[in-house]
């Protein structure tokens, strides 16, 4: 299944950015893979997808929110392999107005099926997803986030893209996905750091080492949540312009700009040996820029 070519881009960040606290610091351009299936959701889709094609399911379904990039991006894969779609959406927008991203998904001839907070929150439970099974004409069911074993083994695909020379490789953390399939795939003298975008991320640690392999030179922050998941601020804002006019490259507010504001402050505080080779993930999600997109420069 080749939707994406398996050359990515690596970008060297300009010097003036990380001074002499590191060696280098490059950006590997997931987002550039392709317009909507951005970043690392190919990489997590493409097995399921695959499942589902094989086993002849007609349909695909998944859960998100209101400005989910794996919505948007199981829409587009899903119609791109003639597979239908269906939608699971936390929060009730079928009485308010449809985010963006949700529009984008209808365009894309996914169906949505809104549901509250609440039965959202079972979005794991056995039993719920067997009714959904039954009310949905039995699709293949893709946990949100892509977070199953077929989404860790894509995204430890991303690992081959990798060069040999990095020493750290760092990476926002959503559902840890994405985290575990490199931390799985890349040799354990790589330090594999993730960024975790919501309040008290470091829950995400304890969900993710359960499915590690044998070491530990990992680690996630939580630090610069920014209030916490979809929230920022000026400050925030006035990095990502800052980034974007030394490094043209576009970061996206909910992910990949809180991940490079902590690498900044890291690299600041002196954390990283000024030996060390940075590879820094861009996973894409520059969708969800809309709501900002008049105070960003790009
Ligand atoms: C989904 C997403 C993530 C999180 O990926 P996980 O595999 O769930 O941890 C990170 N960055 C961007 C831009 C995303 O869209």
């Amino acid at each position: 299944m080749g939707i994406i070519s398996q050359h990515a881009f690596i970008q060297p960040l300009d010097p003036r950015w990380y001074g002499d606290a590191a060696a280098a610091v490059d950006m590997i351009r997931l987002d550039l893979l392709h317009p909507v299936i951005s970043g690392n959701k190919w990489f997590k889709l493409k097995h399921n997808l695959r499942y589902a094609i094989e086993h002849k399911y007609d349909d695909i379904l998944t859960f998100g929110g209101g400005y989910s990039n794996h919505l948007i991006a199981t829409a587009a894969a899903a119609k791109k392999y003639g597979v239908r779609s269906i939608g699971i959406v936390r929060g009730n927008y079928n009485t308010t107005e449809l985010t963006p991203t949700l529009k984008a998904c209808k365009e894309l001839d996914m169906e949505l099926f809104f549901i509250s907070r609440e039965e959202y929150a079972k979005k794991e439970d056995e039993a719920w997803l067997k009714v959904l099974y039954k009310k949905y004409s039995e699709p293949y069911i893709i946990p949100e986030g892509g977070a199953n074993d077929k989404g860790r083994v894509g995204a430890g695909e991303i690992a081959e893209l990798i060069p040999e020379h990095y020493s750290h490789i760092c990476v926002s953390v959503g559902t840890g996905t994405t985290f575990i399939g490199l931390r799985n795939n890349l040799l354990v003298t790589k330090t594999v750091l993730g960024f975790a975008p919501m309040k008290k991320g470091s829950y995400i640690a304890e969900e993710i080492a359960p499915l590690i392999r044998n070491d530990n030179n990992w680690h996630i922050f939580d630090r610069w949540h920014f209030g916490g998941f979809g929230k920022w601020d000026n400050t925030l804002l006035a990095f990502m312009n800052q980034f974007y006019e030394l490094n043209a490259i576009p970061l996206d507010i909910i992910y990949t700009a809180k991940m490079m504001y902590g690498v900044e402050a890291l690299l600041k505080e002196g954390y990283f040996s000024k030996d060390s080779n940075i590879l820094c993930v861009h996973t894409g999600g520059l969708q969800g820029n809309v709501s900002v997109q008049k105070q960003l420069v790009y």
